[in-house]
């Protein structure tokens, strides 16, 4: 699932190369991603100019010419590519845009699970998911994230995943950031103290600043992304040494999660 490094890395990308591209050709060529009629999507998006992309958690949002928002909820699947129009798409590709450039921009999705929305800044809120997400998790105050931190009362781990509390944090991120805190993925949020609230705050920067440039870097010339976590210290590296004390990592799945974590960097 893209989170905020992977997403803020393709909007670095993005913005490098996209605004200003007039789209010459649009194809919507899998209906059921797009939460907006075909006909209407193309019409608008034809002949159109693209403008600055932005992230809000974990949408992309696509700005164009004419004051129209293409949203993009990419969710566990969906994939952006920037690519010449040559190179073979892939079966799952959604949706198609011929560039006057000479590239074209792709969203790809195997599972499909993905939503694409035509909206416009003032009715945003309408798209699912957007009123009830929390504030970004690269944005928000200390204060705030505090604040907000105490409406939770279940597994730290569970509160940082839900958007509602703070957006853009998914599954593997999760795990770095709880372990750069140094706290257990399941320790509950009503017995944590201010110290360890305020060294989960700092880790979520601290993780997005180092992740982010990484991930950008594994871009070149073209944007065909697959996520690439083979840096990850703690995600999905269960049975490995912890790369700070040298514990074997566990690594445990409930439900379709997998958590990683360290039992002596992350006593509890
Ligand atoms: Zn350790």
């Amino acid at each position: 699932m893209p989170e905020i490094p992977d997403l803020e890395a393709i909007r670095g990308f993005l913005n490098q190369r996209l605004p200003g591209q007039r789209i010459e050709r649009a194809e919507a060529l899998i209906p059921v991603v797009f939460r907006v009629p075909k006909d209407d999507l193309i019409q608008t998006l034809e002949g159109n100019a693209l403008g600055m992309t932005e992230r809000r958690g974990k949408f992309l949002l696509f700005g164009l010419e004419s004051g129209h928002l293409l949203v993009i909820n990419a969710m566990l699947t969906g994939r952006f590519q920037y690519l010449r129009p040559e190179v073979k798409r892939r079966a799952r590709t959604c949706l198609a845009l011929g560039l006057a450039n000479g590239w074209e921009l792709r969203y790809v999705d195997e599972r499909l699970m993905g939503k694409v929305y035509l909206t416009t800044p003032e009715r945003l809120m309408e798209v699912p998911q957007f009123a009830e997400m929390g504030p970004d998790a690269l944005g928000v105050s200390e204060e705030e994230f505090t604040q907000r931190l105490r409406r939770f009362t279940g597994q730290i781990k569970s509160a940082l995943v839900n958007h509602r509390f703070v957006a853009g944090i998914g599954n593997a991120y999760a795990d770095e950031i709880l372990f750069a805190a140094r706290l257990h993925p399941y320790r509950k949020r009503t017995t944590m103290t201010g110290d360890d609230i305020s060294r989960l705050y700092a880790a979520i920067g601290k993780v997005f600043a180092w992740a982010t440039p990484i991930v950008a870097g594994q871009m070149r010339e073209e944007l065909n992304y697959e996520e690439r976590r083979d840096f990850l210290k703690m995600h999905r590296r269960g049975g490995e040494p912890c790369p700070v004390c040298g514990t074997r990592i566990s690594e445990i799945t409930a439900g379709q999660r997998i958590t990683s974590f360290c039992r002596t960097c992350q006593p509890g």
